[in-house]
């Protein structure tokens, strides 16, 4: 099983990101390297919606470049869900296109969870560890 590592500071960080967007879902991008999570860039969820995000072509460009500037990559997608922490069929498809790490946050459950659309074909749960512990 992967794993994805995140400080505390990092979980605190989506969760207020999360929390901020209510009643709406929320996204950030989570950059570093090696699935060591080293920064979180807010993203801003253009659709407006409790159910759907989007991110406008121009940020997303941006928060790119930023990344390869800082000598990082994009490496996990962050996105709240107003209901349970688990990938809706319009994420899966999203994900097959963006294998990178997806996490998920319920606001509702308060559960983050961990994705990934592996080699295989499957979408797999990885683990999140925080300072070093699982989640
Ligand atoms: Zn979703």
């Amino acid at each position: 099983m992967k794993t994805i590592f995140l400080t505390a500071a990092h979980i605190r960080r989506l969760i207020g990101i999360a929390k901020d967007a209510l009643p709406n879902e929320s996204c950030a991008f989570l950059l570093g390297h090696n699935y060591k999570v080293a920064e979180i860039l807010s993203m801003r969820n253009i659709d407006q919606s409790p159910i759907t995000f989007s991110i406008e072509p121009a940020e997303l460009i941006q928060a790119y470049k930023l990344a390869e500037s800082k000598g990082m990559e994009v490496i996990a997608i962050f996105h709240s869900h107003p209901t349970k922490a688990w990938p809706s069929s319009t994420d899966i498809k999203f994900m097959e296109i963006n294998p990178v790490v997806w996490i998920i946050y319920s606001t509702t459950e308060s559960q983050l969870k961990g994705f990934i659309h592996d080699d295989d074909g499957l979408i797999k749960e990885i683990d999140i560890k925080i300072n070093g512990f699982t989640a």
